[in-house]
């Protein structure tokens, strides 16, 4: 699966064109707490798990994306306003970012009869 576009949909979301058709939406708000860095998520070394420092969610600029970059041709590199440049985006970790009910069903969140479950739900 290739990415075949990246584009700034409003102030807070982003739209990803795949190269199967699909429209992935994602904010960035999911985006940035979902970086793979090593400083954002720790890091096991030796088998010993060391875990990130803790998140200061209110940082300025956090949550605003600064530039993106691709990275050869499976991932893309984003800068954050705080300046946080180390999350490499595989294209794997983008598409898992996506909630679009057909994502969420592939990834077995959705029962089996289609209708979500949790948030939205009167049962
Ligand atoms: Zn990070
Ligand atoms: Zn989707």
């Amino acid at each position: 699966m290739q990415l075949r576009k990246f584009q700034r949909l409003n102030a807070d979301e982003l739209s990803l064109l795949w190269d199967d058709g699909h429209t992935e939406i994602v904010s960035l708000r999911r985006l940035r707490d979902a970086c793979p860095c090593a400083g954002c998520k720790g890091e096991t070394l030796l088998l010993h798990h060391y875990g990130p420092p803790a998140v200061d969610y209110e940082a300025a600029g956090r949550y605003e994306l600064v530039s993106a970059t691709p990275v050869g041709n499976y991932a893309i590199k984003l800068v954050w306003g705080d300046k946080h440049a180390d999350g490499m985006y595989t294209w794997v970790l983008l598409r898992a970012l996506c909630e679009c009910a057909v994502c969420r069903a592939e990834r077995g969140e959705l029962a089996g009869d289609g209708s979500p479950r949790g948030e939205g739900s009167l049962l």
